[in-house]
């Protein structure tokens, strides 16, 4: 197996009443198991009250309190790229691995399509860490004086990284990709989320109705010279914390409408450009969305060609229903016929190649009339003779906010029938 990714040598100071591990070489694969897994390489710093993590960059990436007022002693808060804090929590353990297909449950800062899970930012300890993080790092730091230089170094760097910078670093990434990352693909759950957007298309050709992430952009295309530029900011914004990624997404929502060449080339360089072959983590992976037009015009060879192109790759296509009146009701300008030809050639490029993995995302709702469950039932438990493994299937349900197990009755359902893995999609920005 590869890997030509720098080596970080870990080392731990004591000092008073704080630990500080500098680059603690964390998990290379982002396992799916029931207890916190932390990834990369990273920089701990531990007081009596809370652990804080930092990246390469010496900027903050996790908190989470030890104390008996954190809610819970294996739950904790991240904060991404795009500089919102995300809470992580067991959801008591049941059904979240079942719904999700993840052990531990994002719990977002804005709308989203949750059906589980609670409100964990009305707890005062999980906002006070949110606002305060960068105080207590002040107060820490201003009573070091006699510490080794590199940790001054440690304390100085993680100070500047205040919470102004870190949302002006989130604006400048926003400005590279020509705007916010308004959703991700459900399978970069695989990577929890950790993925550098690379911008190749904007837009989408539907404009469906009922769809709460699209924007108004006509689709359009970037260049290669756009693509390339915009590889060579991500790389200096990254900057040392590159290492930590090895996966990219191809923006934005229907970037397998691109032209072949172009998915190909971005693909390339930005395996190239960004080493995400050689990061800290076995393997790379690339995400995408696809529609149905798009994965229904796709030329063969395109399937091919990425088969030999480096790391897995996942493209995601929103199915949304295979029942006309469904397709009709969503403003989804497609035929009930046409859902089912993606449906059955997504089965058939899954089965003829090792490192694409095409999955596709229907609908839930209480609304939706019968038909759709029975068509849905059609394709993923009549088509197949036996279960298989690849393909995930997955629900994304209509409503914003007021989560409800009751309203999972549907999936479980489906769940329990399906030949294909199956789980909720939860819509996460970036
Ligand atoms: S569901 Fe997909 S294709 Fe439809 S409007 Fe939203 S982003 Fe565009």
């Amino acid at each position: 197996m590869k890997n030509n990714a720098p080596i970080y040598s870990s080392r731990t100071y004591q000092l008073a009443d704080w630990h500080l591990h500098l680059y603690k070489n964390g998990s290379k694969r982002y396992a799916k198991v029931s207890y916190p897994i932390r990834c990369g390489v990273y920089s701990e710093l531990e007081t009596d009250d809370y652990i804080f993590h930092f990246n390469l960059n010496h900027e903050i990436i996790r908190a989470f309190g030890k104390t008996e007022r954190w809610p819970h002693p294996q739950e904790w808060l991240k904060r991404t790229i795009g500089n919102d804090w995300i809470y992580y929590s067991t959801g008591g353990y049941t059904g979240v691995f079942e719904t999700t297909g993840e052990y531990y449950l994002p719990n977002l800062p804005y709308p989203a399509n949750k059906s589980i899970g609670g409100n964990p930012f009305l707890k005062k300890d999980v906002t006070a860490l949110i606002q305060k993080w960068h105080q207590k790092l002040q107060i820490l730091r201003a009573a070091q004086k006699y510490a080794p230089p590199e940790v001054l170094d440690f304390f100085s760097a993680a100070n500047d990284n205040n919470p102004a910078k870190m949302a002006s670093k989130a604006e400048e990434l926003f400005d590279i990709c020509s705007g916010r990352i308004s959703v991700l693909p459900p399978d970069t759950r695989h990577v929890d989320y950790n993925v550098i957007p690379l911008t190749i298309s904007q837009g989408c050709m539907y404009k469906c109705r009922f769809c709460r992430v699209k924007n108004d952009h006509p689709f359009t295309l970037k260049s290669p010279e756009e693509i390339s530029g915009q590889i060579l900011r991500l790389k200096a914004l990254f900057g040392e914390d590159l290492v930590n990624y090895n996966s990219v997404f191809l923006g934005e929502h229907d970037a397998l409408q691109a032209d072949p060449d172009l998915i190909c080339f971005s693909i390339e360089e930005a395996h190239r450009q960004l080493n995400l072959s050689d990061s800290y983590f076995d393997g790379s992976n690339t995400f995408l969305f696809g529609s149905v037009d798009s994965l229904l015009n796709a030329p063969d060879w395109l399937f091919r060609q990425l088969e030999e192109l480096p790391g897995a790759k996942y493209i995601n296509i929103g199915i949304e229903s295979a029942d006309q009146e469904t397709l009709d009701a969503l403003g989804k300008p497609l035929s009930s016929k046409e859902s089912r030809d993606a449906f059955d050639r997504l089965q058939l490029i899954n089965d003829t190649f090792a490192t694409v993995e095409i999955t596709a995302n229907f609908v839930i709702d209480e609304s939706l009339n019968k038909n759709h469950y029975l068509s849905l039932l059609s394709l993923i438990r009549d088509r197949f003779e036996r279960p298989k493994t690849k393909g995930c299937i997955y629900l994304s349900p209509l409503q914003f906010e007021n989560p409800s197990r009751e309203k999972l009755f549907d999936f479980y359902k489906l769940k329990v029938d399906s030949r294909l893995p199956l789980f909720l999609y939860l819509i996460q920005r970036l």
